[in-house]
């Protein structure tokens, strides 16, 4: 037998805890409707959707997949917002392929389509990890993180009250060579694009303090870093920015599989700065993706699957939950987003 057809079968006989749902209405922070996320729910009836968020008490969901075309923002809007205002939050982006061609006066143009979006109806702005990777300017080079030619899209998202949700970098191990060492190694063989193998593509590191110089250099303007902060392996990186820049927060969005493997240090994180934490799910409106999350937050439940799928894709370990105290879950379950994306209170 071959070690990839390995699949063992844990004998260890514990609790498992089905958590149905949640013990407290959830805001859905991180998360998607377009197409490439199970999506297409712009083309089926929005009861189905509604009825899907309401098995699982999620009462609120942030659908990131807004984009920059005309369209795409529109449809969003038209389809989710405008029924069920209550229910979605739709954010914009910024379309970095309009950089070659404007020059100098893109960031100009850009922050004018955050304005143009900030009127149609978009609540916030979606970063994706392009920047930092692949975002190139007029002279073909690669755009920093915290390239200061970019601030003015910052201020104008600080001056909309707008937030920006900010994916950088991706897990370490996808910067690595991907020899018998990478703990991604299996996932990067299913997805090679995923692969960001540095040289050529700049060094973890170097993407990272980009983000940290840019959220320091804007304490006005509110960042939610994704997928804890972009460095879920590094809780004390990650805390040492919450600790320095009170703009800062963070979603737990996709990254179970990190934090449930270090589960001693994220439940301190998570008690520590339990202000500063969204939930996120990045699963789509999937049920089962939300349950394993109530039970990762909720219960004390040992080495169990973090993923709706037999093999979990992000490496073939086990988590454990945190059993969150409930003030700590009520705030990342729904009060530090409310506070922080519908203005229930101030900052
Ligand atoms: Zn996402």
């Amino acid at each position: 037998m071959e070690l990839s057809q390995f699949k063992p079968v844990s004998k260890l006989i514990t609790r498992i805890t089905r958590v149905e749902k949640p013990l407290f209405p959830v805001f859905d922070a991180h998360n998607h409707l377009g197409l490439d996320f199970g999506g297409g729910w712009d083309n089926r009836p929005l009861s189905e959707l509604i009825d899907q968020l309401d098995q699982v008490g999620v009462a609120r969901y942030v659908d990131l997949d807004g984009g920059w075309g005309e369209d795409l923002l529109n449809t969003h809007l038209q389809h989710f917002k405008q029924p069920a205002p209550e229910r979605f939050l739709i954010f914009g982006g910024v379309d970095w392929s309009q950089w070659p061609e404007r020059g100098n006066a893109f960031t100009q143009w850009a922050a004018g389509r955050l304005r143009a979006q900030h009127d149609r109806g978009a609540e916030g702005l979606k970063i994706w990890k392009g920047l930092g990777l692949q975002v190139k300017d007029q002279h073909r080079n690669l755009v920093n993180v915290d390239d200061p030619r970019l601030d003015l899209i910052w201020e104008t998202a600080a001056e909309l009250n707008l937030p920006v949700m900010i994916h950088v970098g991706d897990p370490v191990a996808f910067f690595d060579p991907i020899d018998e060492t990478n703990e991604r190694w299996e996932e990067l063989a299913h997805h090679p694009e995923w692969a960001f193998t540095s040289p050529p593509y700049p060094p973890f590191m170097h993407i990272l303090d980009g983000l940290a110089r840019l959220v320091m250099r804007h304490p006005k303007t509110i960042f939610i870093g994704a997928h804890v902060g972009c460095y879920a392996e590094n809780l004390i990186w990650v805390g040492a920015l919450l600790d320095r820049c009170p703009n800062f927060y963070i979603d737990i969005s996709a990254r179970i599989g990190e934090l449930g493997r270090q589960p001693y240090t994220a439940r301190r994180f998570f008690i520590q700065y339990a202000d500063r934490i969204l939930f996120g799910s990045d699963m789509g409106p999937d049920p089962e993706a939300y349950r394993i999350l109530y039970r990762f937050l909720e219960t004390d439940d040992e080495y169990f699957n973090y993923s709706p799928a037999p093999l979990p894709a992000q490496g073939r370990w086990h988590v454990h939950g945190l059993y969150l105290p409930q003030d700590v879950l009520e705030k990342i379950y729904f009060r530090n987003a409310e506070r922080l994306l519908l203005g229930h209170q101030d900052l």
